[in-house]
C-alpha cells in the first residue's frame, strides 16, 4: 500500500466540475487582479471566522510583515516569537524592518510558553528602564509586538498572551497560516490579536493553486492601510498615500478559495476524525508519544506529529513502506544559518532544539481512508515493537 503525505488529487476531483466553468468566465473576461472574486471571497472568509475583516493578499508572509507594518513596528524594533515555526515567521519580522527575538515553546503544546514570555517581556521591560534613566529617554522600548504561532493547526495559548501583551502594550499578531478554523476557548484562531495572518499555500488546510495569503481584523483602520499596503499604497488609482508592495490576491486564487472554503469544515472535521483514529491505535504503541489537543482548544490538524526517541531511523523504515512523512521541522530557527549573526547558540532554547530531533509528521489531510491509517499505525508498530 502507499500512502502520499499529502494527496492533493483527491481534493481536486471533488471541486473539478463546478470549478471549471468559473475559471473559464474569470479567463474570458480577462478580471484576473482584485474584481468579485476576490471580494467574495473576503467577505465569506471573514464570515467563516466570526466576523472581522478580511484583506486577501498574495501569500502568508505577506499578511505578516503587512500587519507589522501597518502597527508602525520596523527598524530598532523587536518582535517576540517562537524557534519552532516556519522560517516565514521571522523573514516577515525583517522584512519589516525589525529583529525578531525568540522565547522557547511549552512542550505539551508546541507553541508559545506563556511563562516564558512572560519571564522575558519583564527582563527587557525592567533593563530598560535602567536604560531609559540612563539616556534619559521615556518612551523607547526595543520590544514591541509578539507572534503566536498555532503550529500544527493547534491554537496557542492566547488568554495568557493577550493578558501579557496588555500588561506590556504589546502587539498580538498572530501566525494562523497553519491554523484555519482552529478553535481556542471558542474563538476562531486568528480572531483574537490585532491581526490574524492566514496562508492559503496550496498544503494548507485551505490551499489555493498557488501562493496566496489573507490577513484577518476587527480594526477598520488597520483594514484600510492593508489595502492600500497591498497595492503600492495607493488609495485610489494612481494616487498613492504612501509606498506599498504588489501583494495582492488574485481572482484565479479567489475562486478556489471561494469553492474551497465551503468544504473547510467538513475536510477539518475529517482531520480531526482521522487524528482520533491515529490517537487510539497510536496508544498502544511504546516508545511514541503524540501530540495532544491542549484543553479547550480544537485543533485542525494540519499536521499530525508523533515525538520519539530513534526518529530517524522510523523515518526510513516508513519510507521503505511506501509512507510519506515530514519533519516539521528539522531545525529550530535560532540555529539556522540564515541567523548565524544573531549570536545564539545550540542549548538557548532546549524545548524547541529536543523537539526537532524527536518529531515526526504522519500523513495527514481529510481523504485519508481507515485502511490507510491503520497500516501507517502498523508499520509504526511493527518498527518500535521489532
Ligand atoms: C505556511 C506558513 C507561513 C507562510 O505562508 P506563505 O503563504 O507560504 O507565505 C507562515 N507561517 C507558518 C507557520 C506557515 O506554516
Amino acid at each position: 500500500m502507499q500512502v502520499p503525505f499529502l494527496d492533493l488529487k483527491v481534493q481536486y476531483r471533488q471541486i473539478e466540475a463546478e470549478l471549471r466553468p468559473i475559471l473559464e468566465d474569470i479567463m474570458s473576461n480577462g478580471a484576473f487582479i482584485g474584481g468579485p472574486q476576490v471580494s467574495a471571497f473576503e467577505e465569506e472568509f471573514a464570515a467563516f471566522c466570526g466576523g472581522g475583516f478580511c484583506i486577501g493578499v498574495n501569500s502568508g508572509t505577506d499578511a505578516l510583515r503587512f500587519a507589522l507594518i501597518a502597527a508602525g513596528i520596523g527598524p530598532g524594533d523587536e518582535v517576540i516569537t517562537v524557534p519552532h515555526t516556519f522560517i516565514a515567521t521571522t523573514e516577515a519580522i525583517s522584512q519589516a524592518g525589525a529583529r525578531p527575538v525568540f522565547v522557547d515553546i511549552d512542550p505539551h503544546t508546541c507553541c508559545m510558553d506563556p511563562v516564558r514570555l512572560r519571564g522575558f517581556v519583564e527582563d527587557s521591560c525592567r533593563i530598560d528602564k535602567v536604560t531609559r534613566q540612563l539616556i534619559n529617554q521615556s518612551t523607547h522600548r526595543p520590544v514591541k509586538a509578539v507572534i503566536p504561532v498555532h503550529l500544527y493547526g493547534r491554537p496557542a495559548d492566547m488568554e495568557e498572551i493577550m493578558l501579557i501583551a496588555a500588561t506590556y502594550g504589546l502587539t498580538v499578531v498572530e501566525d494562523a497560516c497553519q491554523a484555519h478554523g482552529a478553535l481556542y476557548k471558542g474563538r476562531l484562531a486568528g480572531s483574537i490579536g490585532f491581526a490574524g495572518c492566514f496562508s492559503f499555500y496550496p498544503g494548507k488546510n485551505l490551499g489555493a493553486f498557488g501562493d496566496a495569503g489573507a490577513l484577518l481584523t476587527r480594526d477598520e483602520n488597520l483594514a484600510q492601510t492593508i489595502r492600500m499596503l497591498r497595492e503600492h499604497g495607493q488609495s485610489r488609482k494612481y494616487y498613492h498615500d504612501m509606498e506599498g508592495y504588489t501583494g495582492r490576491l488574485d481572482a484565479v486564487q479567489a475562486a478556489v478559495l471561494r469553492l474551497k472554503l465551503k468544504h473547510l469544515a467538513a475536510w477539518n472535521r475529517a482531520r480531526r476524525e482521522n487524528a482520533k483514529l491515529y490517537d487510539h491505535l497510536l496508544a498502544g504503541v511504546s516508545g511514541i508519544a503524540v501530540v495532544r489537543e491542549a484543553p479547550a482548544t480544537q485543533s485542525v490538524y494540519h499536521l499530525y506529529v508523533i515525538l520519539l526517541e530513534d526518529r530517524d531511523g522510523l523515518h526510513k523504515h516508513l519510507t521503505q513502506k511506501g509512507i510519506g512523512t515530514g519533519l516539521h521541522y528539522p531545525l529550530p530557527l535560532h540555529l539556522q544559518k540564515a541567523y548565524a549573526h544573531m549570536g545564539y547558540k545550540k542549548g538557548d532554547f532546549p524545548v524547541s532544539e529536543r523537539i526537532s530531533e524527536r518529531l515526526l509528521s504522519l500523513p495527514m489531510f481529510a481523504e485519508l481512508t481507515r485502511e490507510q491509517i491503520e497500516y501507517v499505525v502498523e508499520c509504526i508498530r511493527e518498527y518500535m515493537e521489532g
